[in-house]
């Protein structure tokens, strides 16, 4: 597979806009609903940016690629890697936008 160039890695990285929804857990609750639990403990909420980015997936297993969090739909649905991405839908609810009928 072709690799991303460096200017087409910042242009992906930049798509982020450091809100930092996706690094709060997701918990399973009753009747399958997926709540949203504490952002990770590695999430600087005040800085808005994770402490261990670059080792991120070492550091802390659970962490998710964009690619993972889209396939368990753990982006929120106007997070810019996803809100474009035809039939994308959050399985945590308050990550889910109202769509018109
Ligand atoms: S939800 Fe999207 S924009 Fe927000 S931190 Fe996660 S990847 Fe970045
Ligand atoms: S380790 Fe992963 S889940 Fe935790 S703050 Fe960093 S990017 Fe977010």
């Amino acid at each position: 597979m072709k690799s991303m160039s460096d200017a087409e890695f910042k242009k992906h990285e930049d798509l982020c806009v450091r809100c930092g929804r996706c690094c709060r857990a997701k918990i399973l609750w009753f009747d399958n609903e997926v709540k949203l639990g504490d952002y990770c403990e590695f999430y600087d909420r005040q800085k808005k940016e994770c402490m261990c980015y670059e080792q991120r997936f070492t550091i802390y297993p659970r962490c998710r690629t964009v690619l993972q969090s889209m396939q368990e739909g753990g982006m929120p649905e106007d997070c810019p890697y996803v809100r474009d991405f035809p039939g994308y839908r959050s399985q945590v609810k308050e990550f889910q936008i109202k769509r018109p009928l």
